[in-house]
């Protein structure tokens, strides 16, 4: 079974969980993809804008 480990309590949980059920927290797991692209675009815009 597939887990990953809660970055509030850094416990493992299941995967499939999207919250913590030991302490709650909410896995941002939905636009993850999303947020991982839009961030890897802004830092190669401030680089060019930086140059
Ligand atoms: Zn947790």
């Amino acid at each position: 079974m597939a887990t990953k480990e809660c970055p509030s309590c850094a416990m493992n949980v299941d995967d499939k969980s999207t919250v913590c059920p030991i302490c709650g927290y909410e896995f941002p797991e939905t636009n993850k993809g999303f947020v991982i692209v839009a961030i890897i675009l802004l830092i190669i815009s401030l680089l060019y804008f930086v140059f």
